[in-house]
């Protein structure tokens, strides 16, 4: 199977088929060589920075039912929060002067934003920091809210497809959801000229390995500028309470893999990794992760913010959390940049 990497590595490109048979027969050896290659073009590219990005999760009101998530609107138990304009102005001050330059508003689908808030909102952060990146991670809008929303300084986008697999995308959403719909968004997006970051989570109930082939194959063909993967973690107040976590090893794996089709994109050790696994997030770099994406939001509604169980980070004041990662970063031979960390850019 090292071929199939080496293949990988020169041409950044694999068929489902050939995705398949790598994910299948893997084992601890073709990781270790998996590991190793994604690590050195992340290297080439990124030398040993780390990118931050300050979160900011704005709201956790839904009108969504997505059958994993625990902040779904039919979750009566979820204690509902919407953060001010101050609020989350506050936020990105407290970001900035910990040196973010980067500010992901991340929120449920909340219907009292209406489009003009959210232009208001972005219009604010990018007068007062006009050196930062915008990122909103908001769900699936029309193409005309996009398009104001990039016109009113949203430089990126956060929209994962969740699943390639129409099939699949049902058994995870309820009808009036479409996997059609989530790629049209994405389509626009990267239209409109947004930096655009997809992915899915890994081990979601009923995902086979045919999924995963054809979740990279999606991606490979729309080329994001980001990627953004996770195991599956359950939350007690869905349907999935009792489903299997996803798996670490083999989300790692995958960031190996997203890192070797795509050598330049922007790949975030994601909370999820480090929620099931204390040192999830130094292995994901180490797999070829570069991006760390900790939570600038008021501490009070961290908690509150729950898509999935034992989320970690909800205690700690935004320079903690820094500083613990600086240190972990540091542990493995990384460090932390005060950059936007645009795609592209080295
Ligand atoms: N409303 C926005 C933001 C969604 S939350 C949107 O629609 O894009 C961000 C991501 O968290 C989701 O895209 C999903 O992949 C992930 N997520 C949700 N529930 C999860 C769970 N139970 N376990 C792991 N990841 C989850």
């Amino acid at each position: 199977m090292k071929h199939l990497v080496d293949k990988m590595y020169d041409f950044h490109f694999l068929s489902k088929d050939e995705f398949i048979s790598l994910i299948e027969h893997r084992d601890k050896e073709l990781s270790d060589y998996i590991f190793k290659r994604a690590s050195s073009v992340s290297h080439q590219i990124f030398g040993n920075k780390i990118f931050i990005r300050g979160l900011v999760e704005f709201t956790n009101y839904c009108k969504n039912d997505c059958f994993y998530c625990g902040i779904r609107k039919s979750n009566k138990n979820c204690e509902r929060y919407h953060l001010s304009d101050e609020e989350i102005l506050g936020c990105c001050q407290t970001g900035y002067s910990l040196g973010f330059r980067t500010f992901v508003l991340q929120g449920g689908e909340d219907g009292s934003y209406k489009t003009d808030d959210i232009c208001r909102i972005v219009d604010s952060i990018r007068r007062k920091y006009p050196d930062c990146a915008i990122t909103l991670s908001i769900g699936e809008k029309t193409y005309k809210e996009y398009k104001l929303f990039f016109d009113y300084g949203a430089d990126r986008y956060l929209l994962r497809h969740e699943t390639a697999n129409d099939e699949h995308y049902r058994k995870l959403h309820p009808d009036n959801m479409s996997l059609e719909n989530r790629k049209q968004c994405l389509y626009a997006l990267k239209e409109i000229g947004y930096q655009v970051g997809t992915g899915f989570m890994v081990g979601s109930p009923f995902q086979t390995i045919e999924n995963i082939a054809e979740d990279l194959e999606f991606i490979q063909s729309f080329s994001p500028h980001m990627v953004g993967i996770g195991p599956f973690i359950p939350h007690k107040d869905t349907i999935f309470k009792n489903e299997k976590p996803g798996s670490i090893e083999l989300t790692l794996f995958l960031i190996s893999i997203l890192r070797l089709i795509l050598p330049k994109a922007l790949i975030p050790a994601t909370t999820a990794v480090g929620t099931l696994d204390s040192k999830g997030r130094e292995k994901a770099i180490l797999a070829g992760a570069n991006v760390l994406m900790p939570n600038l939001s008021p501490i009070g509604v961290r908690k509150k913010y729950a898509l999935y169980d034992n989320k970690i980070c909800t205690g700690e004041e935004a320079a903690e959390c820094k500083s613990c990662l600086e240190k972990r970063v540091e542990s493995i031979g990384y460090r932390i940049v005060v950059d936007r960390g645009d795609y592209g850019q080295r």
